[in-house]
């Protein structure tokens, strides 16, 4: 017998409902039927003739009420299963119907109690059993010849069978019917919806149960003792079905997390499409750890698992209950009923619980993360689908960092678009088709022109100039970022032997990708194309983001230390927008800070940013490192620099990436004289 919730605890209202209506009709029902069961059989010298059968068969229909068996539903749901079906109807069999009344009255309400369910739901149980049972008994008295209802039966035999599977199924089906009448009441769902949900289900199990009545009532005839044997495949049964649950658990549960996995993602994923009216949801909500392979690069595994643990925790405490949260890889997918405003928050919600730090253990990281999300029907009306869209949105080069994004079916667009760039590529890494351009760097002090930034381009047949923002990405995901840096190089000290070759010193700065950091033959590829341009070592800064020094340290230590060998400057780009901890700065030796333009730009302004500006300055001072300042677009921003004692700035305001004879000239004019005046009185160069 399938047991579901029926009746669950309300608030009383004084005006009765039809559900409490039901509820007193079939208590008051059953009341009565018990009641006038006793006083009319002979029950106690039944009880008194054979007590053995009626304990046997009573204490296992107790044992089984009170130990159901889990049944998965495959969805990770499960049921409950009691066979105390089997004994139920073994006893109303034998008779009288009293015995039976009492034996279930009792199983039931020691079953519910230790499910603490509420007074009403165990009255409301117990008698809807005991209307099914007398239901059941009326079957089996109107279809067994010379048996009375109220008759005592102990001389079970094989004539009895067929009534007895007749009054199991009469049994099940009042049982069914009543339950699914209270549950349609409570829950406002139809009557005929909730009575089919499941009824093949539940009737299919209950007809196993029914079909074992009659052996149970034949063999406690028999010899009571033999229903012992009954019970030990039913006890088998109780194991296996255990075990398997168990089986299906770690199929659907990601063991690091306690998180569902993809198949059980799919499994709810359709199961809510197929249920939902299609006007909104579900949603699927994918969020991506920004910078997640560096941190287990970094610090290992052990942190990269432990880092996944708690951005679980985070997460399964934001979502609302009715959603799933499964791990896929280095993903989460959170699968929610709600439509587009259920998701927009809880993104919200999302993006800001994960953006505290993690302490974990002695390391403190900086987490953050992206969020993509995909809404069906309009994004998807399959589980698929939708998974592909939120990581499309996760994708899409018009995400915010702090916002989450929704699929945009113009997104798909960019990613062909993304593959033909890369194709194309992969033609102008062999054909060199990139030019490299020359952004001035002054000193703060002298405004002299101390070093130029090399800047890339991609001179494309067709699209003409492509900005780094748009391949820089690419190349680094297809391995292409290798050669790419490698003509780079060789442009910028090629351009800087003709600079001094025409009597300008200065330095150049060159940028690398973190993949590059932890490549043990760049030390030699910068050495072979100093030495080929006849280029003293001390005259070259590597680039490189937090990132890329963070990135497998034990390599980038030894890379790091063979260039700083040659002479080679290190300097940390884009410094203050990682999210790394700093004890890099400790660890390595490294030359320059180069403090992100995001603060610079508005630092006249922004006082938040002219504080970061200010102790960074002092920071990287304290630790004896050179500070450049990028960004640098007005007269206010350079003079503000100069009091806070920068060593070095770049920016629109002093001069934009520019060719080579551009960057020559200005050199030349500036070889008569610092412009430093002229910078400061505000006009350019
Ligand atoms: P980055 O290394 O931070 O380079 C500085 C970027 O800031 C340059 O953009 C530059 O044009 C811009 N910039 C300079 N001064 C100002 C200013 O005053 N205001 C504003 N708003 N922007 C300014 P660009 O050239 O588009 O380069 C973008 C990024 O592409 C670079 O950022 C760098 O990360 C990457 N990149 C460029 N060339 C290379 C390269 O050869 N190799 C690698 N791996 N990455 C490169
Ligand atoms: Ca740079
Ligand atoms: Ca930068």
């Amino acid at each position: 017998m399938l047991r579901r919730t029926a009746v669950a605890a309300r608030a009383p209202a004084w005006r009765a409902s039809p559900l409490d209506l039901v509820v007193a009709v079939v208590t008051v029902l059953g009341v009565l039927a018990l009641v006038v069961s006793f006083a009319a059989e002979p029950w106690w010298d039944s009880l008194r003739a054979e007590p053995e059968v009626y304990a046997v068969l009573g204490l296992a229909l107790l044992v089984a009420e009170l130990r159901p068996i889990p049944i998965s539903r495959g969805d990770d749901t499960v049921d409950h299963i009691t066979i105390s079906t089997t004994f139920t109807v073994a006893l109303l069999a034998i008779g009288p119907l009293s015995l039976a009344l009492a034996a279930q009255v009792l199983a039931v309400v020691a079953g519910d109690l230790r499910g603490s369910s509420t007074a009403r739901k165990v009255v409301f149980n117990a008698a809807q059993y005991v209307l099914s049972m007398t239901a059941a008994r009326l079957a089996f008295a109107a279809v067994a010849e010379d048996v009375g209802f109220h008759d005592r039966h102990l001389d079970y035999g094989t004539r009895f069978v067929l009534p007895t599977l007749v009054a199991g199924a009469v049994f099940v089906v009042t049982n069914h019917l009543l339950v699914a009448c209270a549950v349609s009441l409570e829950t406002g769902v139809p009557f005929r919806e909730v009575a089919a949900q499941d009824a093949m289900f539940s009737l299919t199990t209950s007809a196993v149960l029914i079909s074992l009545a009659p052996v149970a009532a034949f063999v406690s005839e028999a010899s009571v003792w033999m229903l012992l044997l009954l019970l030990l495949p039913m006890l088998a049964v109780h194991r296996s079905a255990a075990h398997s649950m168990l089986r299906e658990q770690m199929a659907l549960h990601d063991p690091l997390t306690g998180l569902g996995t993809r198949v059980l993602l799919r499994m709810r994923g359709d199961r809510l499409l197929a249920d939902s009216d299609a006007s909104a949801g579900p949603s699927i909500v994918v969020v991506d750890l920004d910078h997640f392979d560096d941190i287990n690069d970094s610090y290992g595994l052990p942190t990269g698992d432990a880092v996944l643990v708690e951005v679980a925790i985070r997460i399964r405490a934001t979502v609302p209950d009715d959603a799933l949260v499964c791990r896929l890889g280095d993903q989460f997918a959170i699968l929610l009923p709600a439509g587009r405003a259920g998701a927009d928050g809880l993104s919200a919600n999302l993006l800001r619980v994960l953006d505290a730090p993690a302490e974990l253990g002695d390391v403190r990281l900086m987490l953050q993360a992206s969020i993509g999300v995909a809404v069906a029907p309009e994004h998807g009306q399959d589980m698929e689908v939708l998974l592909k869209n939120a990581s499309v949105a996760l994708h899409d080069p018009a995400r915010r960092r702090d916002r989450a994004t929704f699929y945009r079916p113009d997104a798909d667009q960019g990613t062909l678009e993304r593959l033909r760039l890369l194709s194309e590529l992969r033609t102008a890494v062999d054909e060199r088709q990139f030019v490299v351009v020359f952004q001035p760097q002054i000193s703060v002090e002298t405004g002299h022109l101390v070093g130029a930034e090399a800047l890339v381009r991609w001179n494309h047949p067709t699209r003409g100039m492509v900005p780094p923002d748009v391949f820089i990405g690419l190349a680094e995901n297809s391995g292409l970022i290798t050669p790419m840096t490698a003509v780079v190089l060789d442009e910028a000290l090629g351009a800087l032997a003709r600079l001094r070759r025409a009597g300008h010193e200065l330095r150049m700065a060159v940028n690398m990708s973190a993949r590059h950091m932890s490549d043990l033959t760049l030390p030699q590829l910068v050495r072979d194309a100093l030495s080929r341009h006849g280029i003293p070592a001390h005259l070259l800064t590597l680039e490189v983001t937090e990132t890329g020094i963070l990135s497998e340290p034990a390599s980038v230590d030894a890379v790091v230390r063979d260039l700083r060998e040659l002479g080679v400057s290190i300097a940390v780009d884009d410094y203050g927008t990682g999210h790394a901890s700093l004890s890099y700065l400790k660890r390595l030796d490294i030359d320059e800070l180069k403090i992100d333009k995001s603060f610079v730009i508005d630092m006249g302004n922004d006082t938040g940013d002219a504080i970061i500006v200010r102790s960074t300055i002092e920071l990287g001072h304290d630790l004896g490192l050179r500070i450049v300042a990028e960004g640098v677009e007005d007269a206010e921003t350079l003079a503000m620099l100069a009091r806070l004692g920068s060593d070095y700035a770049q920016g629109w305001h002093i001069g934009r990436p520019m060719p080579e004879h551009d960057l020559r000239a200005m050199l030349d004019r500036w070889g008569e004289g610092p412009g430093w005046s002229r910078l400061r009185a505000g006009g350019r160069d």
